[in-house]
């Protein structure tokens, strides 16, 4: 079950990066390279194209975002950008930007976010004063070349990301164009979750013999024996806390390991969990072998019941009475899962794993499920009616217990003198009543907003999306409808306005909204399916800044069939 030995020595250092670019990573809290990282930087370092198959979580970005950060030559003041990263989204332009900005800190990386929707003006500025990496939409990025505000002279890499999804929204001839116009030494990168027959041409047509990474693994499903159990929740990240507090209470594991991606992210759970009444111990790479053996003995001791640990860190680690391990994340490969897991349900006991994903990581879990060949069943987080059912459990199994058990004669006396006033009945209600609280602990109040499985599109590409409805972002969010608003941003209108006018006239709150699109002229706002109908009729009935507009459900023009995700292989090259 273990991994293979000299992968597992393999850092980021041996991946030939530089000092700069590792220095980045360690303040990242980034251990180790994730099996894509791990596959894709030595050929791109190389030069040489690259086709990869692989989902949002894998860790992606940061596979070509490196080795393009590597190849940045000192003093380029005046040069145009060394590279063009294709998006589908605005939402992704500025993620991807992000990432190259914290990797590329010390290199003093100059990247620059280009999308429909934002003023030209702004992006011609940005462009002007100089970038080394563009990260862009498709038809914006068309824009800028025609209208000579972006240069191709010096770009030498060139990266399509999520070309699936690229394409399924339109962009095939515009990014056909762009590469039509690129010379033909750049070095080509594809990354797209699944491999239609559309996205092979593209790769044919521009890759020149290209290394093929396709995710997954070899992996069997040997360590995950029926004894292990496992659910998976979608939650947004912002709740991820929230949410793996409520499992843990309704779980009740005797002792758990929660496995993060990075260092940080290991210090500050533990450090909120601890706030919240949990006795928590991290463990990560960054800690010395000292403190560590005292992190292992006080699990073993049972004075701490909950390790928060990243893979590292966790690597070889066998805990005796661990019943469940949580990954805060979907890990970044399905080994990394099936190594997880194999922690628990040993020698025949039943163990648990439950896993948080967010929205965008669905695909990943259905990955995971093909390799392991097991259902991960996706589950609600529990409800505070579902905490309060299961406290009321616990009280009940503990008088149980405690009347099998227990020799109760002392309090007999107590009772049959309540008994001459009460019913006894009610006397029993009281002692429920007293033994509840002093076993329960603080409920926050709090519900945890549900969200769908499926990857919200929020805000698509708005100005690119202009172009026709064939462009828009068509992925919704399940049990949502979009309504449609004749209203757009030249009207002056920003998604608190919607957001407000909704709220003001309608039950719902604010969480209940789902993806708000601006367009021109035009915006589109998800909401519950159930409450669609009411927030119709009640938005008729009011003005958004001074303006009576046409409201009406999305004409549905472009929904597509979503079984089309096709799972991943399970080999590695
Ligand atoms: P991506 O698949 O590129 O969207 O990355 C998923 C997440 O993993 C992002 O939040 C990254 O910051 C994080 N990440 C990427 N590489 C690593 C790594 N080697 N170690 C820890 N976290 C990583």
């Amino acid at each position: 079950m273990s991994m293979n030995a000299s992968e597992d020595a393999v850092g980021f250092a041996d991946l030939g990066l530089r000092p700069e670019l590792l220095q980045a990573l360690a303040g990242l809290g980034y251990e180790e390279p994730t099996p894509i990282q791990h596959a894709a930087i030595p050929p791109l370092l190389q030069g040489r194209d690259l086709l990869g198959q692989a989902a949002t979580g894998t860790g992606k970005t940061a596979a070509f975002a490196l080795p393009v950060l590597q190849h940045m030559l000192g003093d380029r003041a005046d040069a145009g950008p060394v590279a063009l990263v294709l998006v589908p989204t605005r939402e992704l332009a500025v993620q991807v930007s992000q990432a190259f900005h914290r990797y590329g800190r010390d290199l003093g990386a100059r990247v620059l976010p280009i999308y429909g929707g934002q003023p030209i003006g702004q992006q011609l500025r940005g462009l002007e004063r100089g970038v080394d990496v563009v990260v862009a939409t498709p038809g914006r990025a068309l824009d800028h070349i025609g209208r000579g505000s972006l240069a191709l002279r010096g770009v030498a890499t060139i990266v399509l990301d999520e070309a699936d999804e690229m394409l399924d929204m339109g962009f095939a001839e515009d990014i056909e164009a762009i590469l039509e116009g690129i010379s033909g030494n750049r070095q080509t990168v594809l990354f797209s979750a699944t491999m239609p027959s559309r996205v092979d041409r593209i790769a044919r047509r521009y890759l020149r013999d290209p290394v093929r990474i396709e995710m997954g693994c070899q992996a069997t499903a040997a360590g995950t024996g029926p004894l292990v159990r496992q659910s998976a929740y979608v939650v947004t990240r912002g709740q991820k806390p929230a949410a793996l507090g409520r499992v843990l209470e309704v779980e009740v594991p005797s002792a758990a390991i929660v496995f993060c991606r990075t260092r940080e992210e290991v210090d500050q759970l533990t450090e909120t969990m601890n706030g919240r009444g949990y006795r928590a111990e991290a463990l990560h790479g960054g800690m010395s072998q000292d403190q560590r053996d005292r992190v292992m003995g006080r699990l073993r001791n049972a004075t701490a019941d909950l390790l928060i640990a990243t893979d590292l860190a966790a690597r070889g680690l066998d805990i005796e009475h661990l019943t469940h391990v949580v990954n805060y994340d979907v890990p970044a490969a399905p080994e990394a899962y099936v190594h997880r897991i194999g922690r628990v349900g040993r020698a025949g006991r039943e163990g648990v794993a439950i896993t948080l994903a967010e929205p965008r990581e669905h695909r990943m879990l259905k990955v995971i499920e093909r390799v392991t060949k097991q259902r991960i069943s996706v589950g609600r987080v529990p409800t505070i009616a579902d905490l309060r059912a299961r406290r009321l459990e616990l009280t009940r199994a503990a008088l149980q217990e405690s009347l099998l058990t227990d020799d109760l004669e002392r309090f007999r006396v107590v009772v049959e003198t309540l008994a001459e006033e009460f019913d006894v009945m009610e006397v029993a209600l009281a002692a429920v009543k007293l033994a509840h609280e002093s076993l329960g602990s603080e409920v926050d109040d709090e519900e945890i907003p549900e969200v769908a499985e499926v990857p919200v599109r929020k805000r698509a590409d708005l100005r690119d999306a202009e172009g026709g409805e064939g462009r828009r972002g068509r992925a919704r969010t399940a049990g949502m409808t979009r309504v449609f608003l004749g209203v757009g941003r030249s009207t002056g209108i920003r998604p608190q306005d919607l957001v407000g006018a909704i709220t003001g006239e309608s039950r719902l709150g604010g969480r209940d909204i789902g993806a708000i699109e601006i367009a021109d002229r035009f915006s589109l706002v998800e909401v519950p399916e159930s409450a669609a109908g009411e927030v119709i009729a009640a938005l008729r009935r009011t003005t958004i800044k001074g303006k009576k507009p046409t409201v009406r459900r999305e004409r549905d023009s472009a929904s597509r069939p979503d079984g089309k995700t096709t799972v991943l292989s399970t080999k590695r090259k």
